[in-house]
């Protein structure tokens, strides 16, 4: 074969649901596919997606987690969480954006990192998963991620910068195909999943939306044919969106009981589930109870492995109660009001679903988007091969 180029679009949220809903590039992306999505947020189906490799092995799932060998950064915040005051000024997101930009330079973090809602009061307790650059070298730590794996192929390849913003990257990605020397190429994009967090209710927003996206994708497909004799583009996504179907405090459940946080237990409020890790057995049997009768169900052992959450050391809780589809759970460590959309549901349910979407037949389709590594890995071996 001629020239040949490949190109990976990454597009956070675009699930199987939506792009069905919409019909999003149904003639020029003629080969389309659901996949399951990781159980979790784009925190750990990223680094799924950049390695192959389950949460358990890579190490990534919630970005919080129970700091139990004493190595948390935010040390410091036992001793100076109380100047923090008064509390509607230091809450206020700005300022807490600044604070979280400001512990990133000082703690060195180059990976995506965000204070959120959690409370300072709480922070010295929690250390925080992606403090390196999940897409740099190395990035994933014992686990070879996308870059280790175009290195040796000794490819043309770029991977586009996860910090920049969607229309820096695809504006990127279409010179480089234009310039007719990249042969393979991943393409990070992250604004659909803003977007239908908040518009996911709203369709005709979305489909102006997606046209949108849909142009520039049709844009990356006309500058790789006009300068490469073989081309192929693939969409892939980590997760759907689900809309908002209720919303619930699960953290005054478990604040009711008058057990002590950091001496009985510790909790993770995410989005979608609540986090726990027993200190003392004897709380056990009180904080699973508090959730008697709230939509969702604590996940049984079998749920975990399945859905290969399964830490041996319970490093990100040691009992999760996920929500039913839609619930989103408020306030919490995330955010303190409901928004239309939301992700990181049972990945068996339906608006969780990635999907893969292609312009020519895939060598391979995979059932999970760990699958996706494997894809782009054989598809690499490929452009080498026929080279
Ligand atoms: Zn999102």
């Amino acid at each position: 074969m001629g020239k040949a180029v490949r190109v990976f679009l990454f597009s956070d949220a675009l699930g199987w649901e939506i792009v069905n809903r919409y019909h999003f590039m149904e003639s020029e992306l003629a080969f389309r596919y659901p996949v399951r999505t990781q159980f979790g947020y784009s925190s750990t189906a990223v680094p799924t997606i950049l390695s192959g490799e389950p949460p358990t092995e890579h190490g990534h799932f919630s970005f919080f987690f129970l700091d139990r060998n004493g190595r948390s950064p935010f040390k410091v915040f036992r001793y100076c969480h109380f100047l923090l005051h008064p509390a509607w000024f230091f809450n206020n997101h700005r300022i807490r954006r600044r604070i979280g930009n400001f512990l990133k330079l000082i703690f060195g973090f180059t990976g995506y990192f965000n204070l959120y809602k959690v409370p300072y009061s709480r922070l010295a307790l929690f250390d925080y998963c992606e403090k390196n650059d999940i897409f740099a070298p190395g990035g994933l730590g014992r686990v070879a991620n996308l870059h280790d794996m175009l290195e040796k192929t000794g490819l043309k390849y770029n991977i586009s910068d996860w910090r920049r913003g969607d229309e820096y990257n695809l504006d990127e990605a279409e010179r480089l195909l234009n310039s007719g020397e990249t042969e393979f190429m991943f393409v990070y994009t992250a604004g659909l999943d803003g977007m239908l967090h908040f518009h996911v209710g709203d369709p005709d927003f979305v489909a102006v939306e997606l046209d949108r996206f849909a142009g520039r994708v049709r844009a990356l497909m006309k500058a790789a044919a006009a300068n490469y004799e073989d081309w192929a583009l693939t969409v892939i996504s980590d997760h759907g969106m689900t809309p908002l179907a209720g919303a619930v405090d699960l953290r005054s459940r478990v604040e009711a009981l008058g057990l002590k946080f950091g001496r009985d237990y510790a909790a993770s409020y995410d989005s979608t589930m609540l986090r726990v890790w027993i200190l003392k057995p004897e709380c056990r049997r009180a904080l699973m109870d508090s959730m008697n009768g709230a939509p969702g169900h604590w996940l049984t052992a079998r749920e975990k492995s399945d859905f290969q959450v399964d830490f041996p050391d319970g490093k990100y809780g040691d009992e999760i109660f996920l929500l039913d589809a839609g619930i989103q759970l408020v306030p919490g460590d995330m955010g303190d009001k409901p928004i239309p959309g939301m992700h990181g549901y049972s990945p068996l349910d339906k608006d969780s679903e990635a999907s893969l979407l292609a312009s020519s037949p895939p060598p391979m389709i995979p059932s999970g988007i760990a699958g996706f590594f494997t894809l782009m890995k054989l598809t690499a071996a490929e452009l080498v091969e026929h080279k």
